[in-house]
């Protein structure tokens, strides 16, 4: 789950960045309304944040243009002030929550975790299974032949990658910006380091592979086809 946190206040989004990478989530991090409204309208996430009182663009503007362009992307709000009129702006213009700040960590996690659960309806399983690997999504944990894999969470984000988009070859850039938030310049070898780890984990100790090199373009998570 990709997740855009937009907040100018050093602080605040260093803690949210921290403690939902922790928690799991991939997350960009914009510190401007500016990059915040960039990042929100030209690239795909599950969640945005957004800091309410911005220095350049507010985030008010930002969920106005986001419902304009037809996107649907579930919303939680931070406000620093706690008023009726400001909550139903925030509200009428599209939001889906709000939190008061300050507010616990605890409880902007499982606000973050209703709306992704409803964002996604009852379509999106919260259990996926490739043969005999299967991820809980919420728990994040991985079994492998009914044996719980121990992983970190880059690596659950990694499998959990290959694992919703099964059959698929991923290249290397596309791994790096979804799991890692990176360019491809940045070092790649970080990518083929953490493919040889999590296959130490997932594939080794099984007679069955899940995971594919596929020379010269990628990765790719599937059942081998029959001999
Ligand atoms: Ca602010």
């Amino acid at each position: 789950m990709r997740l855009l946190v937009v907040e100018d206040e050093i602080k605040t989004g260093d803690y949210l960045h921290k403690g939902l990478s922790e928690a799991g989530f991939i997350v960009a991090l914009a510190r401007n309304g500016l990059d915040g409204h960039h990042l929100a309208m030209t690239e795909s996430f599950d969640l945005i944040i957004l800091d309410v009182m911005l220095p350049d663009v507010d985030g008010w503007r930002i969920v106005k243009a986001l419902r304009d362009a037809g996107r649907d992307t579930p919303v939680l709000f931070l406000t620093a002030r706690d008023s009726v009129d400001d909550r139903v702006k925030g509200l009428e213009l599209g939001a889906d929550d709000y939190l008061v700040k300050p507010f616990a960590f605890a409880e902007l996690l499982a606000r973050v975790r209703t709306l992704l659960r409803r964002g996604t309806g009852a379509a999106v399983a919260e259990r996926i299974q490739v043969a005999d690997l299967e991820l809980d999504l919420p728990r994040r944990r991985a079994m492998r032949g009914g044996t719980r894999v121990n992983l970190t969470a880059k690596e659950f984000a990694l499998l959990e990658l290959l694992v919703r988009r099964r059959g698929e070859v991923l290249p290397r850039s596309l791994i790096a910006s979804q799991v890692w938030d990176m360019n491809f310049d940045s070092d790649t070898n970080v990518i083929d380091v953490a493919i040889r780890r999590l296959r130490a984990k997932i594939d080794d100790p099984h007679p069955i592979k899940l995971i594919h090199t596929v020379r010269g373009m990628g990765y790719r998570l599937d059942i081998p086809d029959e001999p």
